[in-house]
Formats: C-alpha cells, structure tokens, sequence
C-alpha cells in the first residue's frame, strides 16, 4: 500500500509504500480508500499552524472507500459497504461534554488525519462507530467533500439560524457547498471573496449566490448573519461591519489568523461572534440525508494520490474551484 506522509511541519509530503495494509483492531474497520478530500485543515496541519498532530502523520478525514476487513465485534458493517470518514475519529463518551450531547467538544476527542492516520493513502482504519453510510447518489469522488466541508458547513449554518439574508466569506469548498443548503432553505446568499477575485465571484453566483464581491466591500443589503470559512480574523469586523443589530457572526474554520482590534460599536447592538468546532455523528446523520434532496452538487478536482503535495499547493495559492480530492 502506498501511503502520504508527513513527518513534521512545513515539509513536503513523503510518499510511502509498505508490503501491506494494517490490520483491524477490534472495533475497527480497514478501508480500502477511493477518494479522500483535501481539506483546508489538511494545510494548517502541514504548515504547522495546528501544532498538535501525531508524527509521523497520514493526514486526511473526508475519506470514502469500502470495507475491505472487519476488525472484532463490529456488527453493523459488511465487507464491501461503502463508508465515509470524518474529521471526528473518536470520542470518550464519558466526560462532561459527551455526556450533555456535545461530542464535537469531547475533552479526549481524537480527530482523523490529525490524531489518527488518516486517508491520503490506499487503506486506512477507522472506529466503525464514527463512519457514515453514504447516499447511493453521489459517485466516490463527489461525496467526499460532503465528509467535511459540507459538514462544517451544514453545522456553521444551523448557527447562522433563520437569517434571511446570509453572507458567507472565502468561497472555497466549505461556502460551494454552503450556499446550495441555504438557498435550498429560501436564503438569500451573498458571498465574498478575496478582493479580486471575479472567477470566485463568478462560481459563487453561478451556484445561486444574488451577490458576489470582494471582502473590502459592502454588501448592497445588511445581512442577518455571516459564516466565515476564510482563515482571516481580519474578516470578524469586516463581517460584523456588514451585519445587521441581533446578527451573528459564525467563525467555520479550525484556525484563523489573529482578530484585530476593532470598536465596541461594531459588536454593540446585541450582535454576537462565535465559532463552530468540529462535528457531532448526528450532524453527520443529518446532513447526508439532506444533501441529495438539496440536491447538494459538489464541485471537484481529481488529483492522483503521489500528487498530494500539488493539490495543497494548489488549495495554498487558492486556485481550487471546489474541493480538491485525492484518487489513490
Ligand atoms: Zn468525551
Ligand atoms: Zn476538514
């Protein structure tokens, strides 16, 4: 099996090959990997701004393939289903967080791709309990930036409530996919992109977006509420300076660059800033049922499994349109 592996920040990816995939633990299921997501928490983790991964790391938690063996006491897969991973790979089920339902914010979580290997390689192992069946309607390639892009995205929503006017800032794989959900939900989406950008602004109207400009600019309407996905933290005053009294502010993204200083007026006004941590199985539940009633569309570029490197080259540089996605 080959595998893509980092060995420590900054570094490029180091392509791997060993005589054989891992076996099973109990509890376990070996996959055999078809498409895994390149994910932006996939470049902080390699650039070093998530600074906690397990070393040597196969990184990677949008993973789809099929179960290629059953570790012991696992019922409820057979060989052959097809599975999707995600960022969520384990929790404790027994601190307070788990306990009160909020599994996302487990004290002892373990996380895919960060904690536990994950999917930029031909096989992978995952907990069965933290894999998703997904819907027939979606090709391998097509589902797996549902795993966490549309995830985060489904989730960074519900907090975004009824708003009826949304905007959302940075329109890469997260926002694409976003933007279907909320239109779906009667929504009005305006979206932002770095200043510049008409080819992002272009794919963001083409998806159903009224309005698509840069993030220096203000949108024709106030929004109700805003969801962030670009790792910018100068986007929180520039997104509560475009908020409506009462609105919300949704920080999506794992890592965010510092928040400056800005007035208390522009928080004043009962509007509110937040962010959205990781994801719960019944997100996951919830939103792939959704997706193909939407339905949600995903818009990828295929990349060969030894090119890994280039694709987060690629996402760096902000050059994807849609996901970019690993094809062992
Ligand atoms: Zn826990
Ligand atoms: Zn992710």
């Amino acid at each position: 099996m080959r595998r893509m592996v980092l060995d420590g920040a900054c570094r490029p990816l180091r392509l791997e090959s060993r005589p054989a995939p891992p076996a099973p633990a109990p509890g376990q299921v070996l996959i055999r990997v078809a498409a895994c997501g390149v994910c932006r928490t996939d470049l902080h983790v390699v650039d070093g701004e998530l600074t906690r991964p397990k070393l040597p790391l196969i990184p990677g938690h949008e993973i789809v393939g099929r179960v290629a063996a059953i570790g012991g006491g696992v019922g409820h897969w057979a060989l052959g289903d097809r599975v999707g991973v995600p960022w969520l790979g384990w929790t404790c089920g027994s601190c307070r967080q788990c306990r009160a339902g909020h599994e996302n914010l487990c004290e002892r979580a373990r996380f895919t791709g960060y904690d536990i290997d994950g999917g930029y390689a031909d096989y992978a192992i995952a907990d069965a309990r933290y894999c998703f069946a997904l819907p027939a309607a979606y090709d391998d390639v097509a589902a797996a930036p549902l795993l966490c892009a549309g995830l985060i995205g489904y989730r960074a929503l519900r907090f975004a409530g009824t708003a009826e006017r949304l905007g959302l800032y940075g329109f890469g794989a997260a926002a694409h996919i976003a933007v279907q959900v909320a239109r779906h939900r009667g929504q009005t989406i305006f979206a932002f992109t770095k200043p510049g950008d008409s080819a992002g602004q272009d794919f963001a109207r083409s998806l159903g977006a009224a309005w698509a400009g840069g993030s220096d600019q203000l949108p024709p309407e106030r929004l109700d509420a805003a969801l962030i996905f670009a790792p910018v933290g100068a986007l929180v005053p520039a997104a509560l300076a475009a908020t409506s009294p009462g609105g919300t502010v949704v920080c999506a993204g794992i890592h965010m660059s510092e928040i400056p200083a800005f007035p208390y007026a522009l928080l004043w006004q009962e509007r509110v800033v937040r962010s959205v941590a990781n994801l719960t199985r019944q997100d996951g539940e919830e939103f792939l049922a959704l997706a193909p009633q939407v339905p949600v569309r995903t818009t990828t570029e295929p990349f060969p499994l030894a090119e890994a490197n280039t694709a987060l080259d690629r996402l760096r540089r902000g050059e994807i349109e849609g996901a970019a996605v690993l094809v062992p």
